[in-house]
């Protein structure tokens, strides 16, 4: 856990407490940390309604003020089941009823997990920690809304009442974060998507979270690939295409059946030829890996092939629960701009490293100052369970990941025992302009995978070797990057991205005015520039507010003096006037600035 997000899930605690002051019959279920802030899950008779959040944050003021240490104490299983059986967890003390939520956390613990409580005041959780040392470390908090959900989002548990909150280390942080919501419901991607007809939900015939690309969308998924295909060429990858479906043997390998089942759609049951039984059954891919790993395995490698990087703009299909769907963000149909690169150990650190230029490289092009990486690694008490047990791998891998951080200067945090089951991994963290952070990317190591599907090279002396795999998208998917630059640029995008790139406005009917633009704009579009033209009869004014409506990016506006002179004048989207430039002038700029993606 970060700083932030143990300041966050302490506060979960702080607001048990309150909550258990004024209700002391409240059960508690689940309280982590989460994207903006924290949750707990609770039952109790009365529904708690934001009329009461005041009344709670009153309580856990006095909670924060006397700064109570919050105190780790480990128990064992018998300890744990007997305190639940009291009612003691999650609680401020015995109580009639059993802490029944907390019971039964306690008996899915595994064997050999250690169990540990912590304490503030008189409140006692079940709970795996980390924490703040103090409650006065929660500097700052709000309790925001309601929602509600199934115990262990299973729906046939009982519906919770859900209490989300947020919590930061000072009074000026917290202020900030409101005042950046409040820009970012202006910027919601959703809205801006609509008016500047980027993209569509059609749920009643295509299928929730499933969008649709419109014209203008589709421009800037195809920038966005044309930029990734660019930049993978310059490093080095080749290039794949892939099904987007397979046979269940692919998913049985790769593992993602049946611990992934419940995010994949349901199976396609193929008929044999002549009967009714089921013969085959195949699924549409939630990931692009096992289709690379086929791709590897379809052709005899050798040392000198290694690294082989391939690439694809993969469509993949993961099943959402209908209620996470949201917008471009949570979305069952998803683009990734995917690639694995097989290598030998001794070629990792040099990959990685060029994997990390890419994503500087990337945050240059989208003016993305604030970034983080959060590098997660493995626990080695967890060796053979939660993580694949090969020890040496593990240190190694990690020591060259945290190397080549370090080397490149690049901003990390290092998180332990949250990397993947298969290998250490690196999600990347990128904040908005107007400072909202979204995770757009991961980076991570695979050392499991490979060999699950057999994969092997020829090496120089002659034995069968097991590839080291690094999955990488920098880009993540369209859907959410996309989602994610509506919101940076407000769906003003800079000219290389932007749908509509330039208009040329005619004022006045002349003849050889008109045939001056026309040419203007032939010649732009012959340039592969998405350009349009104005020729209407409106005034000028009207029809430069209906290109700074539709956000085209420049507008070049010829008058009789401009034709006389062989000028355009030029405007620009949401900045105003530069002033007349020769007609050629003019053109190169526009091409070099779009060449470049100057921002
Ligand atoms: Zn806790
Ligand atoms: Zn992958």
């Amino acid at each position: 856990m970060t700083e932030l997000e143990r300041i966050r899930h302490s506060a979960a605690h702080v607001m048990a407490t309150a909550i258990l002051r004024i209700w002391p019959e409240a059960q508690f279920a689940a309280g982590p940390p989460v994207e903006q802030g924290f949750y707990y899950d609770v039952d109790l008779p009365h529904r708690i309604s934001p009329e009461d959040f005041e009344r709670i944050e009153a309580e856990m003021r006095k909670e924060t003020k006397a700064n109570h240490v919050f105190e780790r104490i480990e128990v064992s299983r018998e300890e744990a089941l007997a305190m639940a059986g009291r009612g003691e967890l999650a609680a401020l003390g015995p109580r009639s009823a059993p802490s029944r939520f907390k019971l039964d956390i306690v008996q899915n613990i595994p064997e050999d997990e250690v169990i540990t409580l912590y304490r503030n005041g008189d409140f006692t959780d079940l709970c795996a920690g980390p924490h703040v040392m103090r409650t006065g470390n929660v500097g700052a908090f709000k309790l925001t809304h309601v929602a509600s959900a199934y115990y262990k989002g299973d729906e046939k548990n009982p519906q919770l009442q859900r209490i989300y909150g947020t919590a930061f280390k000072n009074k000026t942080a917290l202020d900030e974060h409101f005042a950046m919501l409040e820009e970012a419901k202006k910027r919601d991607h959703r809205r801006i998507g609509a008016e500047m007809g980027l993209f569509a939900i059609d749920a009643e015939f295509v299928g929730p979270g499933m969008p649709l690309w419109l014209p203008k969308g589709t421009v800037l998924v195809e920038e966005l690939e044309k930029l990734a295909k660019e930049t993978e060429f310059a490093a080095g990858y080749v290039r794949v295409r892939t099904p987007h479906l397979a046979r269940e043997k692919m998913y049985l390998t790769s593992g993602h059946l049946p611990y992934y089942e419940e995010s994949m759609f349901p199976a396609m049951e193929l008929k044999a030829e002549n009967g009714e039984e089921c013969s085959d059954r195949y699924y549409l891919k939630a990931m692009n890996c096992p289709h690379h790993h086929r791709i590897f395995a379809a052709e005899p490698r050798s040392y000198r092939d290694l690294p082989l990087r391939l690439a694809e703009y993969g469509c993949c299909y993961r099943y959402e629960q209908s209620g996470e769907l949201f917008g471009l963000m949570r979305v069952r149909s998803l683009n990734m701009n995917d690639a694995h690169i097989y290598c030998t150990e001794e070629q990792f650190a040099g990959e990685f490293r060029a994997v990390n230029d890419m994503y500087l490289k990337y945050f240059k092009i989208f003016g993305l100052e604030k970034y983080q990486m959060r590098f997660s690694t493995h626990d080695p008490a967890k060796l053979g369970q939660k993580f694949v047990n090969e020890p040496e791998l593990w240190r190694k891998t990690e020591d060259m990941v945290r190397r080549v951080l370090v080397e490149s200067g690049i901003n990390f945090i290092e998180v332990p025992n949250e990397a993947a089951f298969y290998g250490p991994k690196i999600d990347v963290q990128v904040w908005s302009a107007i400072g909202r952070e979204f995770t757009i990317a991961t980076n991570q190591v695979d050392f499991a995978v490979p060999a699950k599907f057999g994969l092997t090279y020829r090496d120089r002396d002659n034995t069968d070797k097991t590839p080291l795999c690094i999955h990488r998208a920098p880009l993540g998917t369209h859907e959410r990057f996309i989602g994610f630059l509506i919101e940076h640029y407000a769906g003003n995008f800079p000219l290389w991205l932007a749908p509509d790139q330039v208009r040329v406005i005619t004022i006045g009917e002349d003849e050889a005015l008109v045939k001056y633009a026309r040419d203007l704009h032939d010649e732009l579009r012959a340039h592969g520039v998405r350009a349009d033209i104005d020729l209407g009869n409106d005034p000028m004014k009207a029809k430069i507010a209906d290109a700074e409506k539709s956000k085209v990016h420049t507008m070049l506006i010829i008058g009789a003096r401009d034709l006389e002179a062989g000028n355009v004048s030029i405007r620009i989207h949401g900045k105003g006037n530069l002033g007349a430039r020769p007609k050629n002038e003019a053109i190169g700029d526009l091409l070099l600035q779009i060449r470049e993606r100057m921002a």
